[in-house]
């Protein structure tokens, strides 16, 4: 067990208990926020500094074999995919103590499992592709709510998941055929069911598990310019749906990678912004949060757990591309990409983020993301906060925009600025509760995990939006990273030696007679249709190096 400390006189910005950068001392005591510290402790002198909790990635790809392919492929720009132990470097050395794997297919679970292992530090956790599952859509066709959910259940408690992504709902179906979704309403081929009802369904799924976490969704038309009414109607179809009151999150869905999803025009010629019409939106419908998808005008290869996309990508960049088909579940595609502020289109779409980010009038409903590596880097956080403090720093960008973009953008003519407290929010208290895991995690409050960073930075000396190059200086490299009471960065060194990190995973239960039965049916499929049956997709304990199982009582 871990000694106590106690980090004295820090500025605290700690949102979820309401704390605004006032100075206190933060007692760590056998890995936990604690009241008291034991004789002896360790003195961190945070004095002139900032202390905050634990950063939290809600979305990136940075543990799965496709990434694994993405590795593979186009080297050197396939470097920016990182080693594992990079991950845990990178991940820790800017305070982030947690990441979520945006996209794993069930069959491929145990390559995570077996990447996460190998990550150092960083807890971490992932969500499950199932928009194209095809057990899910034979449930859902037939309006078996309650065997879907209980198949879900059944899949997360299998592959050791923590929640449900839908990328491109339905596209993997359609790709197995060649073909992408033409629209949301028309039904997929081989079954009488469309992408709406796809989203529709899961989402009644997910409420009725009590799942932590709310459908984390990539709507369709990812990308495609005028793709803005593809995700207001999305939106609009599950308005009416009950959250489940169970839960402890506020939302009903997570968009992810707002800035991909909210184009207008028809074509690349008319291609605009239409980040007013999706912030317009989430200000009316608290149900709805997202994460941004910032652009940083990076070269990476991206990984899209959505074929067509990529292909789309590939053929519009006329660059090669790579694709993998996972049978009865889905698909991902990986492409080189290459952002340019000298391109109109790309000009435009890094403005899309940050607009987004300054619009949403509560950033409770925000979250900092990159898609890393699909926008940006996840070493590119300090710089996109920069940019979120700073109409400086913003300003500094716009004026080397392609001219069009600088004359059509609505960036420019905003004036806001994040707070620290704000940044607090966006980067790790949001995510917390969005997870459902804001009682141990995300806050300082006594008897949370002791997840704890401190940042060089004095907010009272220093003005964030003048001195923002300081700021992203300082949040680039924490002076200090305890996790779950291990100091793990000290005086911006790391520790090596110790590893850490544990695996959250979800376990929704439901009747267990119901879960027998569908589980009877289910076997005679994937005995006829897939090659993998139902004991090998299943990934035993033994393949996390700390299980974190959180059990929810599902309304079956
Ligand atoms: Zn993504």
């Amino acid at each position: 067990m871990t000694d106590s400390t106690i980090i004295k006189n820090g500025h605290v910005y700690d949102p979820i208990n309401n704390i605004n950068g006032e100075i206190l001392d933060i007692i760590i005591k056998d890995g936990k926020i604690a009241e008291k510290a034991s004789v002896g402790a360790k003195i961190i002198d945070a004095s002139n500094m900032i202390v905050m909790p634990g950063a939290i990635d809600i979305h990136a790809h940075v543990s799965s074999q496709s990434v694994n392919f993405g590795r593979m492929f186009t080297r050197p720009h396939s470097q920016s995919l990182f080693t594992s132990s990079q991950i845990g470097q990178e991940y820790i050395k800017q305070g982030y103590t947690l990441f979520i794997e945006a996209a794993v297919t069930a069959h491929l679970a145990r390559h995570t499992h077996l990447e996460f292992q190998d990550i150092p530090f960083i807890d971490k956790a992932f969500l499950v592709l199932v928009g194209s599952d095809a057990h899910v859509m034979d449930f859902l066709k037939k309006d078996k709510i309650e065997e879907c959910a209980t198949y879900i259940s059944w899949l997360l408690k299998s592959v050791k998941g923590y929640g449900l992504k839908l990328a491109n709902p339905g596209g993997a179906e359609m790709w197995a055929w060649g073909k992408d979704i033409q629209s949301i309403e028309k039904k997929i081929l081989g079954y009488d069911l469309s992408p709406l009802d796809i989203v529709k369904g899961l989402v009644k799924v997910n409420e009725l598990l009590n799942l932590p976490h709310s459908i984390h969704l990539h709507p369709n038309q990812a990308g495609r310019p005028g793709n803005i009414n593809t995700t207001i109607q999305t939106l609009e179809s599950i308005q009416d749906i009950d959250k489940s009151n169970k839960a402890r999150r506020m939302e009903l869905l997570h968009l992810a990678h707002a800035q991909l999803h909210c184009y207008g025009g028809e074509d690349w010629e008319s291609f605009e912004s239409k980040s007013e019409t999706i912030t317009d939106y989430v200000n009316l419908h608290e149900w709805v949060e997202l994460d941004i998808g910032q652009i940083t005008f990076h070269s990476s290869t991206a990984i899209f757990p959505d074929s067509a996309y990529a292909y789309y990508l590939a053929k519009l960049a006329n660059n090669r591309w790579i694709s993998n088909n996972i049978e009865l579940e889905g698909s991902f595609g990986a492409v080189y990409l290459i952002f340019s502020p000298k391109q109109y289109v790309d000009a435009i779409k890094w403005t899309i983020g940050l607009e987004i980010a300054l619009q949403v009038t509560n950033p409770w409903q925000v979250q900092l993301s990159t898609d890393h590596p699909n926008m940006g880097l996840l070493t590119d956080y300090p710089k996109v906060i920069s940019w979120l403090v700073s109409k400086l720093a913003r300003d500094e960008i716009i004026s080397t925009l392609h001219t069009d973009a600088q004359n059509k953008a609505i960036l420019p003519y905003i004036e806001r600025e994040y707070t620290l407290y704000e940044i607090a929010i966006i980067t790790r208290a949001s995510q917390a509760k969005s997870l459902g895991i804001d009682i141990q995690r995300g806050h300082l409050g006594i008897g949370a995990l002791a997840d704890v960073v401190v940042y060089n930075f004095d907010p009272k000396a220093n003005d964030p939006s003048k001195e923002f190059k300081l700021l992203e200086k300082a949040l680039s490299h924490a002076e200090y990273v305890i996790k779950s009471g291990n100091p793990i960065v000290q005086k911006k060194i790391i520790d090596t030696n110790v590893f850490g990190g544990s695996t959250l995973w979800v376990d929704a239960k439901v009747n267990e007679d119901l879960e027998k039965k569908t589980l009877e049916k289910l076997e005679g499929k994937l005995e006829r249709y897939a090659s993998i049956n139902t004991p090998n997709l299943s990934v035993d304990s033994s393949y996390l190096r700390n299980s974190e199982k959180i059990e929810i009582q599902s309304e079956l």
